[in-house]
Order: C-alpha cells, then structure tokens, then sequence
C-alpha cells in the first residue's frame, strides 16, 4: 500500500512538471511570438527542471532566470527560445554556445543542430552540467572549460555562435570565427541592459538585427566587463 501511494506521489509531481512545461511552451513562447516549430518541439521537450538545483525544481517553468549557483543564473526559457530562434538553425549546422551555465540551452541547441560546442569559465558549473547532460544521453555536446570570450579557434568555423552572458561589444575573434554565412546571436550593452543582437554578413557586408532589450548576467574575461 505504502509503495502504491508513493510511486502515484512521483506521478503526480511528474506530471505536474509536464503540464508545467507545456503550459509554459503556450504562454511565455507561443503566445510572446516565437513561431519557429523546431525551437517549440526543443523546448517541448527539454526538461528544464533537471538543470536546477532540487530546491529550484517545482518552479522550473516560471517566466524568469533562476539561481544555479556560483552567482550565476539559468536563463529565462523565453531568452532561450529567442536566441535559438534567432540563430535560424536548420539542423545540419555546427554551434558555438559561449556561457553553458546550467547546460539548460544546450540541451536545447543540441536537439536543433549538428553539434553544439559550449564553453563555460566557472570549473563547478562546468562539471555540474557536464554530469546532467551526460546523465541525459545528450551525445553531440562538447564542453570545455576556458575564457570563451575569445571563442573556440580549434573548432572554428561555425554556422552560429550563441552567447548567453552580456558583452559590452562584438569580439572581433568571434566574427573571424563564423563561416561565410554563420550569425552571432548575442546580448550587448551595459552591464544592467542590454539587447539581443545578430549579426551576420549579407552580401558582403556585416548586417545587424535587434530582438529586444534583455538582462544577462555579466561575461568575464579578455573580451567581457572589466570590474
Ligand atoms: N544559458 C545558460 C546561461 C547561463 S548564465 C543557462 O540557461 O543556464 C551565463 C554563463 O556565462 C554563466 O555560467 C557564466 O559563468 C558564463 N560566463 C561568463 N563569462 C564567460 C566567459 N568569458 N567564458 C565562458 N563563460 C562565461
């Protein structure tokens, strides 16, 4: 009897995760604008709860950051569909990811191109999301850990570069490692706002578009915030 009641119990909070996320994928992204049918199937079925800490799950599919340790945050599930929405991705494409934090948005990158490779500064942060990913079978990620301002020269070219820490300017280093038709998606400005860029080359020329201002939390290294 004892065991009946307690595995309907983990039912039941499972379930209620899901209905969760789904009613997460209508109100925040659906409903915000975000149409791209891959992008919603990803985060139908990324379970973002996973890549929080166990006091933080039951609020996985709040519409906001949360604390992931280390003064660092998981980003806001819209944030996450927005970037990889912006990033245009088809499915074939190699992606550079500057900033894995939880792991959460690779997860997500993973299930929407070739091979993700993501690059994190804080070695605990790293490792954590290093044992999720691998805990969930996500094969085609590569983490490394290391100043990724700078990018990731010895896998460059890529056909998108997604960072999810706010820049105070486009790295030049990171536009030399985008292939001829590969964009940079990423949140520059100030430390307290910024606005979510692409940029990309169109005939020749360096194009920008904006998506709105947004809050990430500050990049560190060569080509982040001096303090
Ligand atoms: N998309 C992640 C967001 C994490 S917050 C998620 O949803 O979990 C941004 C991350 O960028 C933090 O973990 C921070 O440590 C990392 N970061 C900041 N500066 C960096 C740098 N120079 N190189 C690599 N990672 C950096």
């Amino acid at each position: 009897m004892l065991i009946l009641w307690i595995s309907y119990g983990r039912g039941d909070a499972a379930m209620d995760l899901m209905a969760a996320r789904e009613r997460m994928v209508l109100d925040q992204l659906e409903r915000r604008g975000i149409s791209d049918r891959r992008v919603l199937a990803a985060m139908r079925a990324v379970a973002r709860d996973r890549f929080l800490p166990p006091e933080f799950a039951e609020h996985a599919y709040d519409d906001g950051p949360l604390p992931i340790g280390s003064a660092q945050t998981i980003s806001q599930p819209y944030m996450v569909a927005l970037i990889c929405e912006a990033a245009a991705l088809a499915g074939s494409e190699r992606v550079l990811e500057i900033g894995t934090g939880s792991g959460y948005q690779t997860a997500v990158l993973a299930r929407l191109c070739a091979r993700v490779y993501s690059i994190e500064t804080i070695a605990g942060l790293h490792q954590r999301a290093r044992a999720i990913l691998a805990g969930q079978n996500i094969a085609n990620v590569e983490l490394r850990l290391g100043d990724g301002s700078e990018g990731w020269l010895d896998q460059a070219p890529f056909d998108a570069i997604v960072v999810t820490a706010a820049m105070p300017g486009i790295p030049r280093p990171l536009l030399d490692q985008l292939a001829p038709a590969g964009r940079l998606v990423a949140p520059i400005g100030e430390d307290e706002l910024q606005t979510l860029v692409r940029i990309g080359q169109r005939a020749g020329a360096w194009h920008e578009d904006y998506f709105g201002e947004c809050r990430f939390v500050k990049m560190t290294g060569k080509h982040g915030f001096r303090d």
